[in-house]
């Protein structure tokens, strides 16, 4: 597997840069009582660094790449162990070695997902050398697994199953976590839903319609900035959460979501499929994603009720967008 797939991968577990959590300590404290070891670390490597999702016995929470053990066990299925770190020539110059907190010994078991990919590895480590058997690889083996199981369960639930999108309970989390970090916070809010949906069910099937779900999603991701956020809320409905957007911006998002859902190709080369767009920005007076999801769904239904395959805001236009309030793309419906 190549790095850019890995990192993709890696990328839908959304586990980076997350707070401490209960069944990854559990996991871990278990892997010190049995190995007995003063450190113990779930490291997950991404582009430039490793990243510790528990790191017991250690305060830092990661480390450059160049420097990651983990990095070497990564490459392989089998569990790394290194007896001596001062003495192994992969690893006698690391400053992790030379310097705090001094490994002398290591041993790593990759954490590897469903499809193959490995992400970064459960390990143990001492300031002292140490010897490793067939039976602790195996142990230590099995508590990685337990690890990827819980990334696992994680990835489902806050992805849709079948468009791979943002669940609904994972961003109505994202929401709070940025609206209460950004100060002062500026968030565009768009909601979508696609046009005559029933309608390409009934006339190309069910499978067609699902393909038309992941598609969509696909193009959309195709317009979207890294940081955004793509969630399908229900059935053929989703919402797009642009952090730091202005007002302008964010309707700006939406006419380039709107124009390339509409000449995405289908693959059954007759019909086009389109959606309804609703934008509208974060609020002082907001509380949680309830308020800024009903205006952007009113405006959504103003896009419907104008002949759909258009974008509606929340606000007043500003003049240089448009006159008027309401819609800024009287697109024909095409289907
Ligand atoms: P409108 O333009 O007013 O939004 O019309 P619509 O046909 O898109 O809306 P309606 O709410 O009548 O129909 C939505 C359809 O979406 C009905 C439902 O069967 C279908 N649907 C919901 N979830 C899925 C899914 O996961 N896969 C498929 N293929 N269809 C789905
Ligand atoms: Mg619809
Ligand atoms: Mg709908």
């Amino acid at each position: 597997m190549n790095e850019v797939e890995r990192l993709r991968i890696l990328d839908q577990y959304g586990i980076l840069d997350t707070p401490l959590e209960e069944p990854f300590e559990r996991i871990s404290a278990l892997a010190r009582l049995i190995f007995d070891t003063p450190i113990v670390l779930i490291s997950l490597v991404d582009d430039r660094r490793q990243w510790f999702k528990t790191n017991i016995g250690i305060d830092i929470r990661e480390t450059p790449r160049e420097q990651a053990f983990c990095n070497e066990t990564i490459r392989s299925d089998d569990v790394l162990v290194i007896s001596d770190a001062e003495h192994d020539i992969r690893t006698a110059l690391n400053p992790l070695v030379t310097g705090s907190p001094h490994i002398r010994f290591y041993a790593g078991a990759p954490l590897i997902t469903p499809e193959k990919a490995r992400l970064g590895s459960l390990c143990v480590i001492d300031r002292a050398p140490r010897r490793f058997d067939e039976r602790q690889k195996a142990i230590l083996q099995s508590l990685a697994g337990l690890v990827m199981k819980e990334m696992e369960l994680r990835r489902q639930t806050d992805h849709d199953w079948l468009t791979g999108a943002t669940s609904r309970s994972a961003f109505y989390g994202t929401w709070e976590r940025l609206a209460a970090r950004m100060t002062p916070p500026s968030i565009g809010l768009i909601s979508f839903d696609i046009d005559h949906f029933k309608q390409i069910n009934d006339r190309f099937g069910h499978m067609t319609g699902d393909r038309v779900l992941i598609d969509v999603v696909e193009v959309c991701r195709g317009v979207l900035r890294d940081g955004d956020v793509i969630s399908r809320m229900g059935g053929e409905e989703f919402a797009v959460l642009l952090p730091g957007a202005t007002a302008k911006s964010a309707l700006a998002v939406a006419e380039r979501l709107r124009q390339a859902i509409e000449s995405s190709r289908r693959p059954e080369g007759d019909g086009t499929v389109t959606a309804s767009f609703g934008v509208t920005m974060l609020d002082q007076s907001d509380i949680g994603l309830a308020d800024p999801l009903r205006r952007a769904d009113e405006a959504l239904y103003q896009s419907k009720a104008n002949g759909r395959n258009r974008v509606t805001c929340s606000w007043a236009m500003p003049a240089e967008i448009g006159p008027g309030v309401g819609s800024v793309r009287n697109g024909s419906l095409s289907r």
